[in-house]
């Protein structure tokens, strides 16, 4: 059987990793356009930071030790066009701007997202970046140190602008974050966990101008100096744009069945509307679990899940993509937050009715001293009012604790409920957490206050 793999990020990687996992005789070509196999755009904020020097250790695979594999890697080498018909594929070589047909019999699509440009005037002025993959990565670390850049404006403060704000702010440099919404990180936490990361993201000589939509870029000698908003205008030497992704799908309109945001449509097998040819990673839908819905949630971890379920079906396996809640976490300076599903500031959009508990606590016992690492923990625990599922949580604390948020994730996957988390068993060691974890005692609020 011969497999042909596009993408060589996480959806596309992982599945490679998987053929070769199951069955390592399996012809595999896999391709990727750029100039570089399995980047992890995960791993830019660790070195524009410098906690990782080499830009090329950002990654889990080489062209070389897949080949070592047996893999037929193509880098620098453009799948143009599919037809589903004859089982081929036209691969454009970027190197030697030569065409050639491929044939398959089985076809993953990991083609991913690529940075969305804000559609207003001034866009195409210089010094206007994106943050995602080794280009930009090499592009943003050579700015953290020029002395032309004072002033940077981020748009888009979700989490990958809360990274790029971080890593301009270290710098030195005067960071403006712009979002049209009223809050940072509002997709993700609510106002409990982001009053605390606004006043300390200010602390930190961030200037937050959220509710605010960009209008305009100004330039002066073709590069970008202003950015102006429907309220006020920001100096900018460096704007970053991070609001947003675009699936990489063009190339696949007259070829697939697209959403009308240009995802790949797919089933709960990963198949899309041809036979035999899969798709997978930020270019396609995932279930959700709090709703059982279909949603777009771009992160690494669903990519690598569809692409492992991609190579098992692929195998002739009979998988399905298991329901998903969105489980992330991030660093803002001091602070470790994660969540999962949805929040009270989610569950219009999901169409949920919802309540939640919010609860403060220590990390330790209160014998155990600050300097030992005792930290005060804030959790929000969301569920359904009626049948007391649990819906969603987040979780924030000066300590570590983020880990919590994965139990949540499957407390959600397993349809659980605030009776069963109110009294779930976990540990208990005063070096960790308390007799009573953070789950137990929000869960306990929560069916307290609804009596
Ligand atoms: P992509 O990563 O978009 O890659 C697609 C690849 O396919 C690209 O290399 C592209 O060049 C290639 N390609 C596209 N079309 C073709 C074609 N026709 N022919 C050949 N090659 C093609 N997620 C997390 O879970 N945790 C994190 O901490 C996290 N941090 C992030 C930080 C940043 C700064 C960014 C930008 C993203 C982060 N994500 C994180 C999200 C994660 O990176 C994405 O969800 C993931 O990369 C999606 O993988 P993918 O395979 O769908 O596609």
């Amino acid at each position: 059987m011969k497999v042909i793999v596009v993408g060589s990020s996480h959806g596309g990687f992982e599945a490679v990793r998987g053929i070769l996992a199951e069955k390592p005789d399996t012809e595999i070509q896999w391709y990727e356009k750029g100039d570089f196999v399995s980047f992890l755009s995960c791993g830019m904020q660790l070195y524009l930071e410098g906690v990782v020097k080499n830009v090329n250790s950002v990654r889990y695979a080489t062209a070389k030790g897949m080949r070592a594999k047996g893999v037929n890697v193509f880098v620098h080498q453009e799948v143009t066009s599919i037809d589903p018909k004859a089982h081929t594929v036209t691969v454009h070589n970027l190197d030697d701007d030569s065409t050639r047909e491929e044939k398959y019999d089985k076809l993953i699509l990991s083609a991913g997202a690529v940075p969305a440009n804000i559609p207003v005037p001034g866009n195409d002025l210089a010094n206007i970046y994106a943050m995602r993959g080794r280009d930009w990565a090499i592009k943003l670390k050579a700015k953290t140190v020029d002395p032309d850049v004072q002033n940077v404006a981020v748009i888009g403060a979700g989490y990958i602008g809360i990274e790029a704000a971080e890593v301009f702010s270290k710098a030195g440099k005067h960071v403006t974050l712009i979002d049209i919404l009223p809050r940072p990180l509002q997709l993700y936490l609510d106002q409990e966990f982001t009053d605390i990361l606004s006043d300390t993201m200010k602390d930190h000589n961030i200037y937050l101008a959220t509710g605010q939509g960009v209008k305009e870029f100004e330039g002066k000698d073709g590069k970008v100096s202003v950015v102006k908003t429907d309220q006020a205008e920001y100096p900018a030497d460096l704007v970053i744009e991070t609001a947003g992704i675009r699936a990489n799908t063009g190339w696949l309109k007259d070829t697939l069945d697209l959403t009308e945001k240009g995802l790949v449509k797919v089933n709960d097998h990963l198949e899309t509307s041809q036979p035999d040819i899969y798709a997978v990673g930020d270019s396609t839908k995932v279930p959700f679990a709090p709703t059982g819905k279909e949603l777009q949630i771009a992160l690494a971890t669903n990519a690598r899940r569809q692409g492992r379920i991609a190579a098992k079906n692929v195998l002739g396996h009979d998988m399905k993509m298991p329901a998903v809640s969105g489980s992330s976490a991030l660093s803002v300076y001091d602070y470790h937050f994660a969540s999962t599903g949805i929040k009270e500031g989610t569950s219009d959009a999901n169409g949920v009715k919802s309540q939640s508990v919010f609860v403060t606590d220590t990390t330790q016992p209160p014998f155990v001293p600050d300097e030992a690492g005792n930290e005060k923990v804030y959790f929000k625990l969301t569920f359904d009012p009626d049948t007391h599922r649990i819906l969603g949580a987040q979780i924030m604390s000066k300590r570590d604790v983020t880990a919590n948020i994965n139990a949540v994730s499957l407390a959600i996957q397993g349809k659980m409920t605030l009776e069963d988390l109110a009294y779930a068993d976990f540990f208990f060691q005063p070096g960790f957490d308390r007799p009573w974890n953070i789950m137990n005692v929000a869960a306990q609020k929560a069916l307290q206050d609804l009596d």
